[in-house]
């Protein structure tokens, strides 16, 4: 955060000064929504959250060493800058004051990652390759919404050099909405898949909202970058949409200006390719699990060679830095020899894709087993949706299918009437989490690998710990 006076807030996020404010006072330290956080010198937002009001507790966040509060009504004693129209009206003029900071620090860069699947991992992943150039601010997991953004924008102080924001779409006009508040100088666009087509009703749709993120980027004269992925048709089109420059990365296409070849998946589910960057070229290991991290990888090398990054550099970053975010490709190793692969953070038809994919490369010689829940949010197309996964356990060779939850039924029919089902193979249907692991546990062999995914609302976590539990 810079220092602000109150008075220069009131201005700002267009709120009255109520109580005992002193309208020099001056904010410098954090700003928070939960008032058990570090609030010494900062700003405490009050939101009325649907379990707590916010403003019950101002009074404690201001005794904690916050200089003021701010929310949607005065409270009795506390020096709050107040904004008309309830939590709509908090969470704009939290925006503007994210706008305004982001404003007077013109060194910092906001890169900003949006797509249908990636997003946290890609961020996070890139958040470790800036953090080699420059002091960096990214959020932890997926804390991308109208409060997590402005909240983490907030924290840029005049060191900052770079800010790496995870930005996502429920429907159209919400990430150019996130651009106003952070306006991002590099913007990178990973897929356009079905996620969430429940709600934008169709893939066109879907394909307009993210793209409203390289339309925000200035243009190429004043230092925009697209950053598109060539192999995704609806992403390479966006090209047309933005007048930054197009940086576009491939998994082999020489046409892309960061491309790799020689790629293949060993058995320990990483992925192993030569990166090209501008003629020159280096072999790469990722550190990450799952065949899907190539095009993220490639992302992270388009924007880290855009900063300056070396190809060494590049190449060495990929191959050390891990996940942060959890309960994503996580891989556990029992001492009988299972190994679990906990995907269970998230769900769609393209990631399940994906971890199937990686189940085979990594259970070569192995049995394989799938624990798949849901795929939540997917509209009218649900239960073919659920076939198609089906189909694809089937012709992965998977041995033991758990179907966990009436939802993801279809996924056991799926695999059930492919040509590609054999009879020895076993398919369970469980109601739950509880149900799969006890299904589970006489069912795993020594050596098994077993991949565990769903949607959130069937939080699969709970099996793969369990399973890790195991003794
Ligand atoms: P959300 O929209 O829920 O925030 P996200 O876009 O941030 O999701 P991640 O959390 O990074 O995505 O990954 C979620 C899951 O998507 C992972 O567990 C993995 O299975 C899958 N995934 C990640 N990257 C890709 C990719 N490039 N292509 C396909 N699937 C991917
Ligand atoms: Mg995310």
């Amino acid at each position: 955060m810079i220092a602000l006076s109150l008075d220069r807030i009131a201005e700002i996020t267009e709120s009255r000064l109520s109580g005992p404010a002193r309208p020099a006072d001056t904010v410098t330290g954090p700003v928070v929504v939960d008032s058990r956080q570090e609030l010494s010198g900062g700003l405490f937002v009050a939101l009325n959250g649907e379990r707590a009001d916010g403003h019950d507790f101002a009074a404690a966040a201001v005794e904690a060493g916050a200089v003021a509060v701010l929310g949607s009504r005065p409270v009795d004693g506390v020096p709050v800058l107040v904004v008309d129209g309830g939590d709509p009206a908090v969470l704009d003029a939290l925006g503007r004051l994210a706008a305004h900071v982001l404003g007077e620090l013109p060194s910092a860069d906001v890169i900003g990652v949006t797509g249908s699947a990636g997003k946290t991992t890609t961020k996070d992943l890139l958040a470790q390759a800036l953090r080699r150039l420059g002091p960096t601010i990214a959020p932890p997991g997926s804390f991308n919404n109208e409060i997590g953004h402005p909240l983490t924008v907030l924290r840029a102080d005049p060191a900052t050099r770079f800010l790496a924001l995870e930005v996502s779409a429920r429907g159209i006009g919400h990430i150019a909405h996130l651009c106003r508040i952070a306006p991002p100088r590099i913007g990178v666009v990973l897929n356009v898949g079905s996620a969430h087509l429940g709600e934008f009703g169709s893939k066109e749709a879907i394909a307009t909202a993210k793209g409203e993120l390289v339309e925000a980027l200035p243009p190429a004269g004043e230092g925009g970058v697209a950053v598109l992925n060539a192999d995704d048709p609806a992403v390479r089109a966006m090209a047309a949409r933005t007048a930054a420059r197009v940086v576009t990365f491939s998994d082999g296409s020489e046409d892309a200006d960061v491309y790799a070849r020689e790629v293949d998946l060993d058995a320990t589910g990483r992925v192993r390719f030569r990166l090209h960057v501008g003629g020159a070229s280096a072999r790469v290991r990722l550190a990450l699990v799952g065949g899907h991290q190539l095009h993220n990888a490639l992302a992270v090398a388009a924007v880290a060679a855009e900063l300056g990054m070396g190809i060494d550099d590049i190449a060495d970053l990929l191959g050390s830095a891990g996940a942060v975010s959890r309960w994503r490709m996580e891989v556990g190793e029992r001492a009988d020899g299972v190994t679990v692969v906990n995907d269970a953070y998230n769900a769609n038809p393209e990631s399940m894709a994906a971890a199937l994919r990686t189940l085979v490369a990594m259970a070569a010689g192995r049995r394989r087993v799938a624990v798949l829940g849901e795929m939540a949010e997917l509209g009218e197309g649900h239960q073919e949706a659920h076939e198609a996964v089906g189909r694809l356990v089937a012709e992965s060779g998977t041995e033991l299918l758990v179907v966990v939850g009436a939802e993801a039924g279809p996924i056991g029919d799926g695999a059930r009437n492919s040509p590609h089902w054999t009879a020895e193979r076993e398919i369970v249907a469980v109601p739950d989490a509880a149900h799969a692991a006890e299904a589970l546990r006489d069912r795993l062999l020594p050596g098994d690998v077993v991949i565990v995914k769903g949607s959130r609302v069937v939080a699969l976590e709970q099996v793969a710990e369990q399973l890790m539990a195991v003794e």
